[in-house]
């Protein structure tokens, strides 16, 4: 491999009980991050986390880290209310991503996976979902492998062959929809839309889909891309509203 990860991703942690974040988690997609987006989520024991990815395509490039981190983190009118102005938060660390797999993840007594053999969602820079499932693919040829006494190039091809074919083709339907919400920002206001009219049911089968448990393609599928297309469509010629900055903290009400 000669090119470096394309995206990265930060972290900090914000103390229990310093924030009065009402949420379990919350993503958050400002238009000069697309198609990276940033997050809060709760962690354990009340402990907030505060991650920051940046994802090619847009205009942030992967120096940009810890500058976009502070920044949006002090200044983004959402995500600074969220967090709230007495959170006590921790240093920034941060991680290189590589994003969508990489063509030879195997070569004679070698197996790549997870993170080294990039195999992380080119659209939401998460891959735990992907290095558990290679992990049991590998697990699998590997005992096979070891059986027959061959652990050559020819054979561990087939760990390649397997976790390409039960993720490998999302990873290219997630970089077109990265870069069509980077074009196109306006489907991620219908996404959104649609999440909170759809409620609890609707966000369920959306997580499934951008956390890698079904595929990309299952977004098609009418149950969820007819709630998007209406939404949608109900709001293409309803003009566009200024920002309501304190809906954060009454979201869903
Ligand atoms: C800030 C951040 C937030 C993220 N958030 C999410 C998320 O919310 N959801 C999600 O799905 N993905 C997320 N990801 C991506 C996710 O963490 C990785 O895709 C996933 O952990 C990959 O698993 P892995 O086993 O390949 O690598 P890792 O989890 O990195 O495991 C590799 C292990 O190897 C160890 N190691 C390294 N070198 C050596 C050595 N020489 N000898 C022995 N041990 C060694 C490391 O210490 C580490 O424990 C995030 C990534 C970052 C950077």
């Amino acid at each position: 491999m000669t090119t470096g990860p394309e995206a990265i991703c930060s972290r900090a942690y914000i103390e229990a009980g310093s924030s009065d974040f009402a949420f379990d988690g919350v993503a958050f997609y400002r238009r000069d991050l697309l198609p990276g987006y940033c997050a809060v989520f709760r962690e354990s024991r009340q402990q907030l986390s505060y991650c920051l990815y940046i994802i090619p395509g847009g205009p942030c490039k992967v120096g940009d880290l810890r500058r976009m981190h502070e920044t949006v983190l002090r200044e983004d009118p959402f995500v600074s209310r969220a967090v709230g102005a007495g959170a006590t938060v921790g240093a920034m660390k941060g991680a290189p991503l590589r994003l969508g797999g990489m063509a030879g993840t195997y070569d004679d007594h070698l197996l790549l996976l997870g993170d080294a053999a990039g195999q992380i969602d080119p659209l939401t820079g998460e891959g735990i979902q992907y290095a558990m499932d290679a992990a049991e693919i590998a697990a699998d040829v590997l005992t096979k492998a070891l059986a027959d006494g061959d652990l050559g190039a020819a054979r561990l091809r087939r760990y390649h062959d397997r976790w390409f074919r039960a993720f490998g083709t999302d990873f290219a339907w997630s970089a077109r929809i990265a870069a069509l919400c980077g074009r196109y920002p306006g489907l991620l206001d219908a996404g959104a839309r649609a999440l909170r009219e759809g409620g609890a049911p609707l966000l369920a089968k959306w997580a499934e889909v951008m956390t890698g448990a079904k595929p990309k393609a299952h977004f098609l599928k009418p149950d969820l891309v007819v709630p998007m297309l209406r939404s949608a469509l109900r709001h293409a010629f309803a003009g566009r509203a200024e920002p309501d900055y304190a809906a954060i903290q009454r979201w869903p009400a």
